[in-house]
Order: C-alpha cells, then sequence, then structure tokens
C-alpha cells in the first residue's frame, strides 16, 4: 500500500471552452481548507493531517510553434510531476484547472496502474472525440483515456447533459454511466484493483456551487456526493477535484464545498 496523500495544485485553464478561472482554484481551495471559520479540521472520520507538496508546477500555455509541433508542455508538464509523485509512493490529489488536466494525469497513473479503474463524478460525461476541433478540451479527457486504454473501467456518476454522441462513445468504450436521475448509484463504486476519482465540481447543483463555469442544475446535494464517495470500496491511489471557478463564486461559497470535498476524499484515502 503506498503513503499518505499528497495535495498537488495545478492552476491550469487553457482548455477551457466557456470561461477562464479555474486557474486561481488551487490556492482558494488551500485558503478554504485552513479557514478558522469551518470547526472540522479534517474529514467527518479523520482528524489526520494530508502532507502538501509545497513546489506547485509553473504551467505555461503553449507556444505556437508547440501547437505546430504536436506538442503541448503544460500536459508533460503535469504528467511528469504525477509521475515523479507517484514514484515516491505518494497518493497525489490535484487540485485543478481545468478538467483537462485529468488526461495527463490520468496517463501518469496508468504507467504503475496498468488495471486503473476511474470512478468520474460530473454533470457532463466528458467524452466528446473534439471539441470545437479541439481534442485535448476539458470536454475531451474521457474520450482520450478511454481510446488509449488508459483505464480498464470507468463509471461516471452524476451525468445530465449526455448527447447522442456521448452516449455513442460511452458505448464504444463500455463506460458505466450513471446519470443523475438514477441515483444513487453506490453499489457501482466498487472495484477489485486501484482507483482514481475524478470530481467535477459542477456534478453537484448550482445551488450549492455557485462558483463552476458551467451550471447545470439538477445536481446533486452536498450530502449526495459525500454519500457517494464514503460508499466507495476500492484502494484509492490518486484523486483529483476540478472545475471550481472562483470567477463566478459568490462570497466563496463554492470554495468552502470544494474544500470540504477534498477533505472527505482524504479522509477516505486514509481511513478507507
Ligand atoms: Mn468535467
Ligand atoms: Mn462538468
Amino acid at each position: 500500500m503506498t503513503g499518505l496523500p499528497t495535495i498537488l495544485g495545478i492552476p491550469f485553464d487553457g482548455q477551457s471552452s466557456y470561461l477562464r478561472g479555474t486557474a486561481e482554484a488551487p490556492m482558494k481551495i488551500r485558503d478554504a481548507m485552513n479557514c478558522d471559520a469551518g470547526d472540522l479540521e479534517f474529514s467527518e472520520r479523520t482528524l489526520a493531517n494530508p502532507r502538501v507538496s509545497q513546489n506547485e508546477p509553473t504551467i505555461e500555455h503553449p507556444s505556437s510553434s508547440d501547437v505546430l509541433q504536436g506538442r503541448y508542455p503544460a500536459f508533460e508538464v503535469i504528467e511528469d510531476r504525477i509521475a515523479r509523485l507517484i514514484d515516491q509512493d505518494q497518493r497525489p490529489v490535484s487540485l485543478g484547472g481545468d478538467h483537462s488536466i485529468t488526461y495527463p494525469i490520468v496517463k501518469a497513473f496508468a504507467q504503475k496502474y496498468p488495471e486503473l479503474t476511474v470512478f468520474h463524478f460530473d454533470a457532463h460525461p466528458d467524452l466528446y472525440d473534439e471539441f470545437e476541433g479541439n481534442r485535448l478540451s476539458h470536454a475531451c479527457p474521457f474520450a482520450r483515456i478511454m481510446e488509449s486504454g488508459l483505464a480498464k473501467r470507468l463509471v461516471q456518476v452524476g451525468i445530465r447533459t449526455a448527447t447522442g454522441h456521448q452516449r455513442e462513445q460511452a458505448k464504444k468504450f463500455g463506460v458505466e454511466m450513471v446519470e443523475m436521475r438514477s441515483l444513487p448509484a453506490h453499489g457501482k463504486l466498487m472495484a477489485s484493483g486501484p482507483v482514481y476519482i475524478s470530481f467535477d465540481m459542477d456534478v453537484l447543483d448550482p445551488a450549492f456551487v455557485p462558483g463552476v463555469s458551467h451550471r447545470e442544475p439538477g445536481g446533486m446535494t452536498v450530502r449526495e456526493a459525500i454519500a457517494h464517495l464514503l460508499a466507495v470500496e476500492a484502494q484509492i491511489v490518486g484523486a483529483d477535484v476540478v472545475e471550481y471557478n472562483p470567477v463566478q463564486d459568490i462570497d466563496g461559497m463554492t470554495a468552502i464545498v470544494a474544500a470540504k470535498i477534498v477533505k472527505e476524499i482524504l479522509g477516505k484515502m486514509i481511513v478507507g
């Protein structure tokens, strides 16, 4: 078994299709996690302290010559940083950033864990083959992950915007999609091998999290999300919490919820 979770900020919003701003999220989530207004230092189940990686990578947007050469240095930096943490027997928990970062992150995980299962919480399937001509968009990471064979199983929970194309993609890749109207999905969140959790904040109802780039009504309550996280029965080797957009937030309320979700994921990783 690997060591304690390590938190890593990934301040990157270069693949957002609609609004920038998620690059500001890691710092705000950290502030909310450390805020004295909350009584619980850690999750509802443990008071253990996670390690925090101090050296966050600086992630540059690509130059036009990089793009012409088909390189995407930002993703290379993310993949390399995650791979190094995994090599050190740590369990990286990344604070995004937009959802595009999950592709390079899972790429690094797949090197170490070829039988990876991904539990993906989101209003959106993020399975577009391309979005507005862009295959690295935050609307596409799970298409890239599945077509590259980086996960043996993908379970999506809380979906409420699946288009015909994305349903076809889900079928093609054998994705287990549980739509919002079919919740709860507690029984789907079991796996025999290592599990990676990718949590897009917009799986929650915008009433709880106005600070997201794409507000999709009819989502989970915070308590429903935590109940699903607690239902996970598996060895969690890493996670990300993405798509918190401070530019859209009202009075920092989404930051508090993001901090809560991070704490509950960490608690689950530590206590099981
Ligand atoms: Mn997403
Ligand atoms: Mn989403």
